[in-house]
């Protein structure tokens, strides 16, 4: 007797790991490694998926409960991906079934249903349609109907429905609700052609139109919407219905995938003759494609060095290999833009997943890959989980963004679980970016030894000019405390204003970028220096114009505008800091009739709008794009010849060993946005740190000098690459239950490596050493009525410290649970808030 091992969709400690269930009669064959399937568990039937399948029980036979429904013909994970949720849990610490719900689509993570119905143009023989006992006969009314309700009432009919939907003769598809929903068509199936030209001559010629309809059918034989057809033949339905009748033809309702991009023309490209450089990057990753072996690459190539066209390249021939490819970038750089680049090559081999897309949307572009409709997967983090069964090449652009990291459980990372996958396929990896995050850069370029990066060994291949000897951009970076002293209190400084001036004349136009993390618009009184923060959360409020409210952007509470000081009651109660809002007002004031499209999370949230304003913006009905992070990535515009940077250093001082390193990157990055085509660029960074070394390096591009130093640093702080960390963060409402807890968590701890003799020294012998920092206070030190307090491990060298960690939180783990106290870890974390 085979028994199905199930992780049951519960995402706690005692429930993770795999609980025994028989497979009844009816299901044989159905339960796979990776299908989902309905459980009773205690009381309640549950989701779960199948990790195993084995034909010894843990317990006798006889006290395990059968499975009770399968829930899809085709098991949503396959094998490979059940291993890598393995793996992701036991590396980020988390339940595995958080790990294997990560990889689905949100439609298939609900109490949802699946639905059979014949596939366009399918056929049955007469001897199938007999044996089926009722079956195809009940499926071919048109109307979908329920996988679970088939198998049990055709029990014996589960070989055969299994093998059809396999085959594609008939489809299964889950009814995904929401707006984008698909249309319901009804089409028509002709009879095949020869039986139609017959069929012609028996009509009679009186019905003139009902020839006219069935010699097209005859020289078109696929087929067709009945409205579409009708107006083709310039005829009616009801002709056509009549031709039902005489058995020429069937009208069935068909359901018409959604298609986000169905609206657009993709003229096609062909590959471009490569620069000698490109030819030169290409050949490793083409090698290692022939091959079959998973080597990983570190595509370090500043902006404009044409990395794209190297991806696109590296793709057609995996394709050529018969095996698929993933291409990850960062989710807002997924604009139309970067869509038309792959699709445009690849045509409707490629499926786009990213999260702008309803969940029905996301569910079909998900089908393609899954039935092996599409080869190339372009998306945003999670399209790392695309369902392909041989990939032989995964990309990852901008691979430093931190958008890679997922921030909730499972907290993992897109590029290691993209080296494990490429394991798992022996397939290829490129990491691609101008700004390599320090870790990748020293995983390639093995500067100083000692990295304890994870990422297992990369091949660097540099790409160090643009493409077509186009110059990079000047850097010019203004002291804004210079500015003051001249008397000159604008947003602008005059170089910038200038500048603005100048490209508005020219009608080029402008990239301006405020940097505003970590610089919200927050409230202070200026007679005493209160400052408007949320109840609930120890974060500054954020003021915004449009409904004269403040408002917490963790939590989402609001309050109106204070006249005055709640304080002291001063009238002198100011905004400060520069939201973007300010930005284009004062915008509008100093250049009378600038056409500014403003985008931040407040004007892109709805469906569409992201891309809405890039369309405008690249048309040339606008001068200036103003915004966040948002206008930095990915964009090439050829008018583009200035790009502003307000507030460079706003972020410089955020408690994060990283800011500067995030810094620096996101300066190049929009610095690479301008003079990409044949107009050259300029650059002007405001700030008031003109000599930080995150600014300077920007100035000379000297990613090379920047780096080596930071990497120095870091050496000597123990911090990645060169050590690891993982974060452990508590929360509560009693601060006082808090320090109790995660004083106990640091002492159990710190115990147990003294047991074993870690030292806790990070020296400079490089020997191996586990520190615990803390319990402190968070930087955010209460969020949501609830204080926080963290711990820091800190270690290198031959220490396993996930281990360590989780076996100390099992020990306080009853405790925490009993006060209520919240534990999340997080395994290398990226943000330290
Ligand atoms: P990156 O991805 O490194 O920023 P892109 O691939 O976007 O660079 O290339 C920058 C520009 O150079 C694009 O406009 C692209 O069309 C062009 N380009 C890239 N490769 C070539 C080539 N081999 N020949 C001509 N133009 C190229
Ligand atoms: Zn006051
Ligand atoms: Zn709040």
């Amino acid at each position: 007797m085979t028994i199905a091992r199930v992780i049951v969709d519960v995402p706690s400690r005692d429930t993770d790991r795999a609980f025994d269930y028989t497979i009844p009669e009816r299901l044989q064959g159905w339960v796979e490694i990776g299908s989902r399937v309905a459980v009773p568990f205690g009381p309640r039937k549950l989701q779960g998926i199948v990790i195993g399948l084995a034909e010894d029980a843990d317990v006798e036979l006889a006290k395990l409960k059968p499975i009770e429904e399968v829930l899809d013909a085709l098991p949503p994970l396959s094998p490979e991906l059940v291993e890598l949720g393995e793996w992701m849990s036991r590396r980020w610490l988390c339940p595995l079934t958080v790990s294997l719900q990560a990889m689905l689509p949100a439609a298939l993570k609900g109490r949802s249903e699946k639905y059979v119905f014949p596939a366009a143009g399918a056929q049955w023989s007469d001897e199938e349609t007999a044996r089926s006992g009722g079956l195809l006969l009940a499926l071919r009314k048109g109307k979908p109907l329920k996988l679970a309700m088939l198998l049990q009432q055709y029990p014996e009919q589960g070989a055969a429905l299994k093998r059809w939907l396999r085959q594609g003769r008939l489809e299964e598809r889950q009814r995904v609700e929401d707006k984008s929903s698909g249309k319901t068509v009804y089409t028509v199936f002709p009879a095949d052609a020869e039986t139609l030209l017959k069929a012609v001559e028996e009509i009679p010629a009186r019905a003139s139109k009902q020839r006219e309809v069935v010699r097209y059918l005859a020289e078109n034989n696929d087929p067709i919407a009945v409205a579409r057809l009708a107006a083709e033949a310039s005829t009616t339905s009801a002709t056509i219905r009549s031709l039902e009748e005489r058995g020429l033809l069937e009208i069935r309702s068909v359901t018409e995938e959604r298609d986000p991009y169905a609206d657009r023309d993709f003229t096609a490209s062909n590959p471009m003759v490569l620069t000698p450089k490109q030819a030169t990057a290409l050949a490793p990753i083409v090698d290692a494609l022939n091959e079959r072996s998973s080597e990983a690459f570190l595509l370090h190539g500043v902006t404009g060095s044409g990395k794209t066209e190297v991806y696109l390249q590296a793709i057609q021939r995996c394709l050529e290999l018969g095996r698929e490819a993933i291409v990850l970038v960062p989710e807002i750089a997924l604009t139309a833009q970067l869509v038309e680049r792959f699709k445009s090559r690849f045509g409707a081999l490629v499926a786009v997943l990213h999260s702008r897309l309803s969940n029905g949307e996301r569910y079909d572009e998900w089908r393609k890959i899954r039935e092996g409709r599409a080869q190339v997967a372009v998306g945003a983090r999670s399209a790392i989980f695309a369902p392909f069964s041989s990939i032989g090449l995964i990309v990852i652009d901008e691979e430093h963004e931190t958008s890679y990291k997922q921030e909730e459980s499972p907290r993992y990372h897109a590029r290691e679980v993209a080296i494990e996958r490429a394991r798992l396929h022996g397939a290829a990896v490129v990491l691609g970016s101008a700004t390599p995050a320090l870790e990748t850069y020293e995983a390639a370029a093995h500067t100083r030894g000692g990295s304890q990066s994870g990422l297992g060994k990369i091949g660097y291949i540099g790409l160090p000019e643009r493409v077509a000897n186009r110059p990079l951009p000047g850097v010019q970076i203004v002291d804004m405390r210079e500015e003051l002293k001249l008397g000159n209190r604008a947003m602008f400084s005059r170089s910038l204003a200038a500048a603005i001036k100048d490209r508005l004349e020219k009608q080029e136009q402008i990239v301006l970028l405020l940097n505003r993390r970590g610089y919200a618009t927050f409230v202070m009184c200026r007679s005493c220096g209160y400052t408007a923060a949320c109840p609930h959360c120890e974060i500054s409020l954020t003021y915004h114009r449009g409904s004269s409210n403040l408002r917490c952007h963790y939590c989402g509470y609001s309050e109106a505008e204070p006249k005055t000081c709640p304080s002291c009651e001063s009238p002198h109660i100011r905004f400060f800091g520069t939201g973007t809002q300010k930005v284009e007002e004062a915008l509008a004031e100093a250049f009378p009739g600038i056409r500014v499209i403003r985008m931040d999370v407040d004007t892109t949230t709805e469906k569409g709008s992201h891309e809405r304003w890039l369309t405008e913006f690249r048309e040339r009905r606008a001068d200036v794009l103003l915004g966040t992070q948002m206008v930095a990535k990915g964009l090439d515009f050829p008018y583009v010849t200035l790009v502003g940077v307000l507030a460079a250093d706003s972020a410089l001082r955020l408690p994060d060993f990283r800011a500067p390193e995030r810094t620096f990157q996101l300066l190049t990055q929009v610095a690479g946005r301008a003079g990409r085509h044949e107009l050259p660029g300029e650059v002007i960074i405001q700030t008031y740190d003109p000599e930080h070394e995150s600014i300077t390096s920007v100035q000379g591009h000297d990613y090379q000098g920047f780096v080596e130093r930071a990497l120095l640093l870091r050496k000597q702080l123990g911090y990645p690459p060169y050590g690891r960390l993982i974060g452990v963060t508590f929360s509560h409402e009693s601060a006082a239950m808090l320090l109790s807890i995660g004083g106990q968590f640091a002492s159990g701890l710190r115990e147990r490596a003294m047991e074993l003799g870690i030292r806790k020294e990070f020296d400079s012998t490089g020997a191996s050493a586990l520190e615990v920092l803390g319990p402190v206070s968070s930087p955010i030190a209460r969020l949501k009525d609830r204080y926080r307090f963290q711990c820091m491990v800190k270690y290198r060298g031959d220490v396993d410290a996930s281990l360590l960690v989780s076996r100390v939180l099992g020990e306080i783990g009853e405790a925490a649970k009993r006060g209520g106290v919240q534990i999340s870890v997080d395994v290398d974390p990226q943000m330290m808030l």
